[in-house]
């Protein structure tokens, strides 16, 4: 990064629970002004430990503008892995805007002896991935991914998402859960089992909080069918939290040093 900046003002683009533990970590720090940044697709998103801003920016060129207006000095990319056009966004704009960018990006899951994954590298191979017989699965995805699977309408589709799903699929078997995660093992064996699930399409996210479906799948002899991780940009990065936060800290500490 251009270790010159004067670190004070900090952009966190979020919506994941790794950006809302490091704006945690920052929110009390002197001299520091931390912003997070939201989609705004939830209704009501938890609450935060520093002001946040919602909704789209317009745009890389959005994006840049917002960093200049504001007069951010640091962008931290800390959305979901599977969130590739802001990701792409931000490094565009923190190029243009000439402002250090760090991605905080979860390493993906490895697959663990007695999972049965299908890789797959978009939700269409995941619905043919289903095949033609009925089938029981839980969609492991998000609210606004899953309409490619009403073009197999004979399997009964399980959902659970924060927000209710409007409208509903139009399959004749959809099942709705509303409820917000993190899940445990034990819970997400409980619903697979429930509703008699026999496959799974998640996404490789990485991280504890969503790990229980996988967990509970190995042990249920269940196969998922992942969708494969999109191509982000390739920006400085780190795996956690801690990682962010000493970079943070190694940028502060020169930029003070330099006193500017
Ligand atoms: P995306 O496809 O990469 O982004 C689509 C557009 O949404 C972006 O171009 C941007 O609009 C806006 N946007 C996305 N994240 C934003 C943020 N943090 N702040 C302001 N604007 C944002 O993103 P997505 O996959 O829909 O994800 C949306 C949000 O949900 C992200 O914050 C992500 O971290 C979170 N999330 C995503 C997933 C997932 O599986 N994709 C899972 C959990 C959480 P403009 O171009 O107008 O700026």
């Amino acid at each position: 990064m251009a270790r010159s900046a004067r670190i004070g003002r900090i952009l966190i683009l979020g919506g994941t629970a790794e950006a809302r533990a490091l704006a945690s970590a920052l929110a009390e720090r002197k001299g520091l002004a931390v912003t997070l940044s939201l989609a705004g697709r939830t209704a009501e998103p938890l609450p935060q430990p520093v002001p946040v801003r919602s909704g789209g920016f317009g745009g890389a060129q959005g994006l840049s503008r917002y960093l200049r207006a504001e007069r951010i000095d640091v962008l931290i990319d800390a959305t979901h892995p599977y969130a590739a056009a802001i990701s792409a966004n931000a490094a565009e704009a923190a190029r243009s805007a000439k402002v250090p960018l760090l991605a905080l990006r979860r390493a993906p899951w490895s697959k663990a002896p007695g999972d049965i994954w299908t890789e797959v590298d978009t939700m269409e191979d995941a619905v043919k991935a289903l095949g033609q017989a009925p089938r029981r699965v839980f969609l492991a995805l998000g609210r606004k991914e899953i309409r490619p699977f009403e073009a197999a309408p004979q399997h009964v589709y399980l959902v659970r998402s924060v927000d209710p799903v409007d409208p509903p699929l139009a399959v004749p078997h959809a099942i709705y859960v509303t409820a917000r995660g993190p899940f445990s093992e034990e819970e997400d064996r409980a619903l697979l089992e429930r509703h008699r699930i026999d496959a799974i399409v998640a996404k490789n996210s990485g991280g504890e909080a969503t790990y229980g479906k996988i967990a509970a799948a190995r042990a249920l002899h269940l196969p998922v069918i992942m969708l494969k991780r999109p191509a982000l940009p390739e920006v400085e990065s780190v795996a956690s939290v801690e990682d962010a936060l000493a970079w943070l800290n190694h940028a502060i500490t020169f930029s003070t040093a330099r006193g500017v």
